[in-house]
């Protein structure tokens, strides 16, 4: 093989077959462009797919999880416990409310949050605990949920990785009182932009519903069709949340084929842990007993002391050999917005400090052809090989 790919190969791409470009035109076709039939198919085969009684569609994951805590009530002053090791939308949504996210360390085995230090964050002001499935294997939800009990707290999953993820033979999705999954172009259900919440208790799904489109009550998308009326409510001041139609029709037709690109993730996955299996340098993820992993993410951990080159050096070589990778995630609390708003320092959560400085997300999604793969490993080998200590 070449030892420079040709062609750059993205950190992520959508898996864009016939079935969605059909789907989308016919919907651009019917004239029919934002929410309405599409989207309510959608939600309700999302239901019945992660066994949930209710799915709410967003136009994000972020606008799910901002939902999910405007049910509840959450209020300025208010605290929500979530992790460290996590993207921007799961802290900023607590901020919407003015609202407090306490911020906990990680796993460093899972990268998920550490539930053994979630309780002496619970104070009187606490509401709700709001985990991440990093990668998309389950953090420990059982753990979780016997705390939120005892204290009389919510939970809320940022569930944005974590399509298609069992938990204890559970789909996710139908475990918390709210579950939010992102469809943002590079997840494992793609529509571009979208999301959707979860949730069994009929009251909040249909706040979710209300507050999804202006705060107006009762299917306010129905109001142009002959069964609509132009008579509508505003029960409460809403927000623009709603998923369009034609997001929608890619939806369903991502959903139908969830199965298969979850296989090929598999795949991949399973050829990247044979291949670094070998190799001191690196480090696979690990896998739990407790949860299936949809491979999101393939987030490999470099074993600094082995190498000559860190993390960001690393990048760039591969970078050098047209392999796109990324870095899941800065934690939050270097950056400066929460930085300087609570006085945080890097030895804060230091096992996220710490992994952070040795994580590549490699690239991993069903339209990867096996020479992708495999320029992959080849690349990882190159630039470990030059640089063993
Ligand atoms: C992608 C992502 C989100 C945000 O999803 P959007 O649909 O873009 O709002 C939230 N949390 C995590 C962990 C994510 O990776």
């Amino acid at each position: 093989m070449l030892c420079v790919r040709e062609k750059f190969l993205p950190f992520a791409q959508p898996d864009v077959s016939q079935a969605e470009i059909d789907a989308v035109s016919e919907v651009i076709a019917s004239g029919w462009w934002t929410t309405g039939p599409k989207v309510r198919e959608f939600e309700q085969r999302f239901a019945d797919y992660v066994g949930a009684k209710h799915a709410v569609a967003v136009n994000s994951a972020t606008a799910a999880m901002h939902l999910a805590l405007e049910a509840i009530g959450l209020e300025r002053g208010d605290e929500v416990i979530t992790t460290a090791y996590t993207f921007a939308a799961t802290a900023e949504v607590i901020r919407y409310f003015d609202a407090t996210p306490i911020l906990v360390d990680i796993d460093p085995v899972t990268l998920n949050i550490d539930v053994s230090q979630i309780e002496s964050a619970v104070t009187e002001k606490t509401k709700a605990i709001l985990p991440v499935h990093v990668a998309g294997q389950a953090a420990d939800l059982d753990a979780i949920q016997s705390i939120a009990d005892k204290h009389g707290l919510y939970v809320i999953e940022d569930a944005a990785h974590a399509l298609p993820t069992l938990y204890k033979g559970k789909m996710i999705g139908s475990v918390s009182d709210f579950t939010a999954f992102s469809f943002y172009v590079t997840k494992t259900l793609a529509t571009g932009e979208g999301g959707m919440i979860t949730t069994d208790n009929d009251e909040w799904a249909n706040r979710c519903h209300v507050m999804c489109l202006h705060g107006i009550s009762k299917d306010a998308w129905k109001r142009y069709t002959s069964e609509g009326s132009w008579y509508y409510e505003i029960i409460a001041p809403g927000f623009k949340y709603n998923l369009t139609d034609i997001a929608g029709a890619l939806g369903l037709v991502q959903l139908e084929r969830l199965g298969d690109m979850n296989r090929r993730r598999q795949e991949i996955a399973t050829q990247y842990n044979v291949a670094f299996a070998e190799n001191p340098a690196v480090e696979s993820p690990a896998l739990v007993g407790d949860s299936t992993h949809p491979y999101h993410l393939y987030i490999l951990r470099l074993n600094l002391d082995t190498i000559t080159l860190d993390r960001n050096q690393f990048i760039n070589e591969l970078r050098n050999l047209n392999i796109g990778t990324s870095v899941h995630w800065i934690p939050l609390h270097i950056h400066p917005y929460y930085r300087d708003t609570y006085g945080y320092v890097p030895e804060d959560f230091p096992v996220a400090y710490g992994q952070y400085q040795r994580v590549v997300s490699l690239p991993i999604y069903s339209a990867m052809s096996d020479e992708d793969v495999e320029d992959v490993i080849s690349a990882v080998d190159k630039v470990v090989k030059t640089c063993v200590q």
